[in-house]
C-alpha cells in the first residue's frame, strides 16, 4: 500500500513521463521527441518524430539534413495535433507536454490550434519558442526530467498473476 504511494507521480510528472516514453518511438537519431496533448487530465493524443507515413526512416537511410536541420521528420507536436485533425478532437485549451522545448515551427502550430499550456524539461538548439509563447501568452512550465523509471513491481502485486512470457 504504502509502496505504491511512494512512486505515485504528480499530473505533470505522469504526462511528462509519457511524453518521454512516446519518443521512444522516434526514428531519427539526432532527436528523440515526444508530445502529449492533454486537456482536463485526459490524452487528445500523443506524437513522436518521425518519417512521414511511408516513407523510409532516417535511422535506416541516414538523415536529410539542411540547414542544420533533419527535415525528413514530422516533429512530435505537429503529429500530435494532426492526430487530433484525423479523429477530430479539439485542441483548444489543451496543455502541450514536450520532452523538449518546441522547434519554432512547432511552437507556431501549437499557438495556433489553440495550446494553452506548454510543459517541458529539456531546452532545444535553435528555436524561436519562446518569443512566440511569450507574443501568444502562453505560458511555458520548465520541470526537471522525471523519473526515467517505469514502476511495476509484478512480484510485489499479491492480485497480479503473471504470464507466461513474463516469468
Ligand atoms: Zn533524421
Ligand atoms: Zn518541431
Amino acid at each position: 500500500m504504502q509502496k505504491t504511494k511512494k512512486h505515485r507521480p504528480s499530473w505533470d510528472n505522469y504526462f511528462l513521463k509519457l511524453a518521454m516514453l512516446v519518443s521512444e518511438r522516434s526514428t531519427c537519431p539526432r532527436m528523440h521527441c515526444g508530445c502529449v496533448l492533454v486537456r482536463d487530465k485526459q490524452i487528445l493524443s500523443t506524437g513522436y518524430n518521425g518519417s512521414i507515413p511511408g516513407d523510409v526512416h532516417c535511422e535506416d537511410e541516414g538523415c536529410l539534413v539542411v540547414d542544420n536541420h533533419c527535415i525528413r521528420t514530422v516533429h512530435a507536436e505537429i503529429n500530435a495535433i494532426t492526430q487530433c485533425s484525423i479523429r477530430g478532437t479539439s485542441t483548444v485549451g489543451a496543455t502541450a507536454y514536450v520532452t523538449n522545448m518546441p522547434c519554432t515551427n512547432c511552437a507556431k502550430a501549437l499557438i495556433a490550434a489553440r495550446i494553452k499550456e506548454v510543459i517541458i524539461f529539456s531546452e532545444y538548439h535553435d528555436t524561436m519558442a519562446e518569443r512566440f509563447f511569450e507574443v501568444a501568452g502562453i505560458p511555458i512550465k520548465r520541470l526537471k526530467i522525471p523519473s526515467r523509471k517505469i514502476e511495476y513491481d509484478l512480484k510485489s502485486y499479491s492480485s497480479a498473476k503473471k504470464t507466461e512470457k513474463s516469468k
